[in-house]
């Protein structure tokens, strides 16, 4: 157990400052309450305006500066970030519970982000269009918004960030970011290998603070000229109602009931490796985490007994030692919730068969520990088979065909991502026409991305454009239409 008690500022043009409130909270380990990560900054709207306006006064030479300069500096920090990556993964696994190979698999992902828009830097911004007219340009371009706002989760506390740090930069923007309060320690360190790149003040700020303060207060900023937010499908609706209202443009990647689909033509052995991956991995806290798993009756006991054994042999603990293969989830708040979840999943009348209960031996009683937990004969409309859980609670729901799978895999409000096992084309043919999900997979783990493609969902899971990939220019960027005649 580690007590460490650095205090961490806001970083606004270019400086380190103690927020206006003069007050720090904890960030405390989920893996072992007794570690304080960090004191970390309770920012006021004050704060907030003084970042905003630095922002703005920096675009007026970032948009300045060429795509290839403004990559350049995100090829710095990127470098940066590799150097410290072991560093930044150890934190990111103390501050939110994931193991250290995930930690350092995500810190690394942003090192790849960051050299992919590094690159963007110098690719096309705009077509050339013939006109109708004679003698006569007719071509597109693309222009910087302002200063964006970005609000993050603490399920990936570097990752996400960088998804959306990295393309505001290299188009030309400066940025505002309100990362997880849970996760500051983790993003300040992140911000780090951006200050340490040589970003003039102004062009990256980082407030820290509550959702509600902070996250409220950047989007109600009239300098303010678009949010990018990641986050709950609750938080991601007050934030669209905001930026409607203020006409300003918003994108939100919110939450997942994510299904795979288990078919007669599927290699069992292979869907329930993937299906426990994917639902029990970063103890379930992924946004495209697998919480369904939808099975035709032929294979279902088949698939529940391999799930089952496979749940048995998950290592559930603390995520700095090398042989957990699950750490805690990440707040006292999830834990809460989760429990709570599983507690109606009870009463409803589904049955559980395995886990259900806090983890609490030996160490882990210090720690926000659950056991990984499976529910059999899960209802389509059960609580527990229609909300986001965000823990590692697995629904199994038998169906009678592939049709009937289609239909219960549909039936929820979200539509991130879905994974069907088969290896017969026309079910995949019929999955890919009728499956309603942004991030679609075929005998794959729901989780996970390629950040040169978009990434996003469908229904109640996204809205707008598209994250990652060249998709990103259409968010951080607009169009202007251009002629030219002699
Ligand atoms: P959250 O919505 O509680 O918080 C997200 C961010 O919004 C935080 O920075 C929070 O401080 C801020 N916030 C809270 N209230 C606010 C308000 N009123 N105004 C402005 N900002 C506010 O989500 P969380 O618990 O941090 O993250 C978990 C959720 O994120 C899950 O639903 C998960 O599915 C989703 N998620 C989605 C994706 C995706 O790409 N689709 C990725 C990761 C996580």
């Amino acid at each position: 157990m580690k007590v460490l008690s650095k205090t961490y500022e806001n970083y606004i043009n270019g400086k380190w400052k103690a927020p206006q409130s003069g007050g720090y909270k904890e960030s405390i380990s989920p893996s072992d309450k007794r570690d304080i990560v960090g004191y970390v900054p309770v920012s006021t709207i004050v704060d907030v305006d003084e970042a905003v306006r630095a922002g703005k006064q920096a675009q007026i030479a970032w948009r300045k500066l060429s795509g290839a300069a403004r990559g350049e500096y995100l090829r710095k920090t990127a470098d940066i970030l590799e150097q410290r990556s072991d560093e930044i993964a150890e934190t990111l696994t103390r501050e939110m519970g994931k193991t250290l190979v995930e930690a350092k698999g995500e810190t690394l992902r942003g090192v790849d982000i960051l050299r992919y828009y590094a690159n963007e830097g110098m690719r096309s911004i705009g077509e050339v269009i013939p006109s109708t007219d004679q003698d006569t340009l007719l071509f597109t371009t693309r222009a910087p918004l302002g200063v964006i706002g970005l609000i993050t989760p603490w399920n990936f506390p570097v990752a996400i960030p960088v998804h959306k740090m990295a393309p505001a930069l290299v188009y030309g923007n400066t940025i505002v970011i309100k990362s997880a309060f849970e996760t500051t320690v983790t993003a300040i360190k992140l911000l780090e290998c951006f200050i340490d790149a040589g970003f003039p003040p102004g062009v990256v700020n980082l407030v820290s603070g509550r959702g509600s303060t902070i996250g409220n207060a950047l989007c109600e900023h009239p300098d303010i000229k678009a949010i990018s937010f990641t986050g709950s499908n609750d938080v991601g609706q007050i934030i669209a109602a905001k930026a409607v209202k203020r006409g300003v443009k918003f994108q939100l990647e919110m939450g997942g009931k994510n299904p795979v689909i288990v078919t007669k033509h599927a290699d069992l052995d292979l869907a329930a490796d993937l299906t426990v991956s994917g639902s029990m991995k970063s103890a379930g806290q992924k946004c495209t985490a697998t919480s369904r798993a939808i099975v035709v009756e032929e294979v279902y006991e088949a698939f529940r007994d391999k799930v089952l054994q496979r749940i048995q042999n998950i290592q559930v603990g603390n995520g700095l030692h090398a042989d957990s293969y699950m750490g805690p989830v990440s707040s006292e708040n999830q834990y809460c919730t989760v429990l709570e979840a599983i507690k109606k999943g009870i009463e409803e009348g589904a049955r559980l068969i395995a886990g259900g209960k806090p983890e609490s031996t030996g160490d882990l009683e210090h720690g926000y520990y659950i056991e990984p937990t499976v529910f059999d004969e899960v209802k389509p409309d059960m609580f527990i088979a229609q909300e986001e859980i965000f823990g590692p609670v697995l629904a199994l729901i038998k169906v009678e065909s592939l049709d009937q799978a289609l239909r219960v895999a549909n039936d929820v409000k979200y539509g991130l991502s879905a994974s069907i096992f088969t290896a017969h084309l026309d079910e995949v043919f019929q999955y890919l026409a009728e499956m309603e999900a942004g991030m679609i997979r075929i005998n794959g783990e729901t989780t996970g991305l390629e950040y040169q493609a978009p990434f996003g969902g469908l229904k109640a899971s996204s809205t707008q454009a598209r994250e990652l990939g060249r998709a990103a220019i259409d968010f951080f960027t607009s169009i202007k239409t251009i002629t030219i005649k002699p």
